[in-house]
């Protein structure tokens, strides 16, 4: 792991807050110049910075160790914090495989690492060869989102794992909308390989973008430094609550997945019956990836005067004239369809 994080990194040493230096049990805390009244929800208080509660209960639901879980303010403090102890700026560089979901470019700019973009190929399989033949010492991050955004679809593992055996980097998983496929994660195979971190969030599935929170999960030395230059107190009381009583019940969650895999069946058929519809991609993800005939800008702007939004994805490599559409309730995905209906005739 030592040529892959960057050297400052690796020497550096971590804020330590009042509440990590303490570690016994006390009754008056006047150590971190806090306000000493409680309104009943402990709010005046600093938060753990090791979120232990909320640790343990993370690492039964995905049956993982706790060492080799960070937990951070949505998937995309992951990802920021994943460039920035390994990418030397000016000097490293991730890949990604457009087209596909832009915060993996936006927070490598940020740290003025370079981006090497692969294509995924025309079927939008992964370029397994294209890479194999490309990898240099500095391609230190090589983000594989799956289900991938925006296209839907899941990488077979054996590519994902051709990928890992190539690189002398981390290949970080993106499993964002894995809950709505019926593939199995990649967490299980962590003990497998040193150079594999997994990306899962609260924010698509369990109807909790509102929290920010996201998790890596990889080998314990790399999210150790994850650990080490996050902000102490990343993940705020009001969200760690609400995640452990989200994971306390997870009936809710399991009846929704189902709900918008069967919505996203339907919709998937009765949207390639429009006319002006090219195709509808198959999707394993809560969204479906639309190319229409003619301009998929105009038809962005006749939805939004309705009151309606979908994504335009038609800039993105591949996607000419594709829209993505999420999947809604099914009251949201019949409003929608009624007036495509009206729009495309
Ligand atoms: C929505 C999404 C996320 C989630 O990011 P959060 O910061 O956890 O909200 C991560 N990856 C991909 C590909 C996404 O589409």
């Amino acid at each position: 792991m030592n040529n892959i994080i960057r050297k400052n990194i690796l020497t550096l040493k971590p804020y330590s807050s009042a509440r990590d230096e303490f570690k016994g049990k006390a009754d008056l805390y006047l150590d971190a110049n806090e306000s000493p009244w409680d309104d009943g929800s402990q709010l005046n208080r600093y938060p753990d910075p090791m979120q232990r509660d909320l640790r343990k209960k993370i690492a039964e639901y995905f049956k993982v160790e706790e060492e080799t879980l960070f937990i951070g303010n949505g998937s995309d403090e992951a990802i920021d914090l994943l460039i920035r102890v390994t990418c030397e700026p000016g000097i490293d560089r991730i890949i990604q495989f457009p087209p596909t979901y832009g915060m993996y470019e936006v927070q490598a700019r940020i740290q003025n690492a370079d981006v090497k973009n692969i294509l995924l190929n025309k079927d939008f399989s992964l370029p397994v060869k294209d890479y194999q033949s490309q990898m240099d010492e500095h391609d230190k991050l090589t983000f594989v989102c799956t289900p991938n955004n925006p296209t839907g679809n899941v990488f077979p593992t054996e590519d994902i794992e051709a990928l890992i055996r190539t690189t002398s980097g981390l290949i970080v998983v993106d499993e964002a909308y894995i809950d709505f496929s019926n593939v199995e994660s990649m967490i299980g195979k962590i003990g497998d390989y040193d150079r594999l971190v997994v990306l899962r969030t609260f924010s698509k599935a369990w109807s909790a973008a509102g929290i920010r929170l996201g998790v890596a999960i990889g080998n314990p030395t790399v999210i150790s430094y994850l650990n080490a230059v996050k902000y102490p107190y990343n993940i705020n009381r009001l969200t760690a609550g609400k995640a452990i009583s989200l994971l306390d019940e997870k009936n809710t969650y399991k009846e929704r997945r189902e709900l918008i895999q069967r919505e996203r069946q339907k919709m998937r058929l009765e949207l390639s019956k429009l006319p002006g519809i090219e195709t509808v991609f198959p999707s394993e993800a809560n969204f479906l990836l639309v190319r229409v005939q003619n301009s998929a800008t105009v038809l962005v702007k006749k939805l939004a005067d309705r009151g309606i939004i979908i994504r335009n994805r038609s800039y993105l490599p591949r996607c000419k004239n594709c829209v993505r559409i999420t999947i809604g309730r099914p009251e949201d995905n019949k409003r929608l369809l009624n007036n495509m209906k009206e729009i495309l005739i």
